[in-house]
Order: C-alpha cells, then sequence, then structure tokens
C-alpha cells in the first residue's frame, strides 16, 4: 500500500486540549468501522517514562538519551510503559502539566510520528487525533478537521471531567495551547485543507454527524 493510498483512508483530527475531539474522534472510529489512534496518549507515555526516570522535561539532550529505552505499548484499552501499566498515570495531573515540554522535542516528534506512520500502514488507515495528524503525519489524509471551542467552554468541559475548578483549568488550557503553537517543531495549527468545526454551540453528536457527512462526501464511506 502506498502512502496516497493511507491517506485516502486516513481522517485527521487536530485541535487544542479540551476542543471535544477525544470523544469526536472515538465515535467517528466506531460509526465509520475505521481502526482509532490517540496520538495524544503517545506523548503522554514518553512523558510518563521521562519522570518516571527523574529527567527534567526541558532537558532535551537528557530525553534524546534515554529515548530509546521508554518502552511503550499501546493497545485499544491501555498504555503500558516499561512494562508497568500507564493507562490512568498518563491522564493524571503531573504528566499533564509537563507534556507540552517533552512534546516540543523534536527527536521524540520524530519517534512518535514514525510509530503513528507504521501503525497507519499495517491498519491501512484510520481515524487519529493529535495536534499534527492533518500538517505532518500524514498531509494526504483525505478528510483533515481541526476541532475548536472557546476557551472557556473548553475549560468547563475538562474541569467537569477531572472534578476540578474552572479559573485553574482554564489557567492550565492557556498555557498548554501556548507552547502547542508557539513550538518550533509542528506547532499546532490547521492544515490549509482542513475543515474547520467550532464545537461551543454544538452537541458532540452534532459534531459526529458532521465529521461523518463529510466523510461520504470524500469517499471514505459508504
Ligand atoms: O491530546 P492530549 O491532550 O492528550 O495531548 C497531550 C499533549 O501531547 C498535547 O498538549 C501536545 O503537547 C502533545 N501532542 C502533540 N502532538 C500530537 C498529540 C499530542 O504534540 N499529535
Amino acid at each position: 500500500m502506498t502512502k496516497t493510498d493511507i491517506g485516502e483512508r486516513t481522517i485527521a483530527l487536530d485541535g487544542p486540549a479540551g476542543s471535544g475531539k477525544s470523544t469526536v474522534a472515538k465515535l467517528v472510529a466506531e460509526e465509520s468501522g475505521l481502526p482509532y489512534l490517540d496520538t495524544g496518549a503517545m506523548y503522554r507515555a514518553i512523558t510518563f517514562g521521562v519522570l518516571k526516570r527523574g529527567i527534567d522535561p526541558t532537558d532535551w539532550p537528557a530525553i534524546d538519551h534515554a529515548l530509546p529505552t521508554i518502552d511503550l505499548e499501546l493497545s485499544a484499552t491501555s498504555v503500558v510503559v516499561d512494562g508497568a501499566d500507564a493507562t490512568e498515570a498518563i491522564r493524571g495531573a503531573e504528566v499533564t502539566a509537563n507534556v507540552s515540554a517533552v512534546a516540543a522535542n523534536p527527536r521524540v516528534r520524530a519517534e512518535l510520528v514514525e510509530l503513528q506512520r507504521v501503525w497507519i500502514d499495517k491498519s491501512g488507515g484510520g481515524v487519529l487525533e493529535g495536534r499534527d495528524i492533518g500538517t505532518v503525519v500524514v498531509p494526504t489524509a483525505a478528510l483533515k478537521i481541526f476541532v475548536t471551542a472557546s476557551v472557556r467552554e473548553r475549560a468547563r468541559r475538562r474541569a467537569l471531567e477531572i472534578d476540578a475548578n474552572i479559573d485553574k483549568v482554564e489557567a492550565d488550557l492557556l498555557r498548554r495551547d501556548k507552547l502547542d503553537s508557539e513550538r518550533e517543531e509542528s506547532p499546532l495549527r490547521p492544515a490549509s485543507d482542513a475543515v474547520t468545526l467550532d464545537t461551543t454551540e454544538h452537541t458532540i453528536a452534532e459534531v459526529v454527524a458532521i465529521v461523518i457527512n463529510l466523510a461520504r462526501d470524500r469517499g471514505l464511506l459508504q
């Protein structure tokens, strides 16, 4: 299968934290029958491995050195790092606070992008969510969606999810958005041919229906 063929069977969902893209991506995968990959979980897993080794997340040479020793196993339901289950820990406050620093490291990105392309190759396409899927990982994706929502709405959703104070969550989201959008390597931005969906005023079901319809229009689904 060529890279173009892979793009023909790929839906790329990018966007900032709390935009609803995870929920939408999982439902679109379910409805389309395409396999699903959460690339954020991969950056979180590396961050977990970095923190576990006592490495400063901004110390790129130390991370570059440790990277080949961090063992990742991702399945549809679990994330295993260095042989231990980290499915819950990668969603915790410590990993969330440090993941954007680790994700800015070019070697980390190169390694994970390669793993993502191998995954797409093996599965013959899929629904991938992240920050750089449409711009870097699969620029030939048949459908690219950039999912956004107002920062207040994103903070409200995330605060409900993790039972936290909305103002604190909003400050964390803004900090992460800034790091993700301003980094030199693969910054968060819509691909020039992406469809932008603002979910602030839409239900998840409405957004999923829009994506599925677009996928049908592009010939990705029957
Ligand atoms: O999607 P999620 O919030 O779990 O992603 C965690 C972090 O991983 C993001 O804030 C970003 O720094 C990084 N990330 C990335 N590229 C991706 C997916 C996630 O840089 N494709």
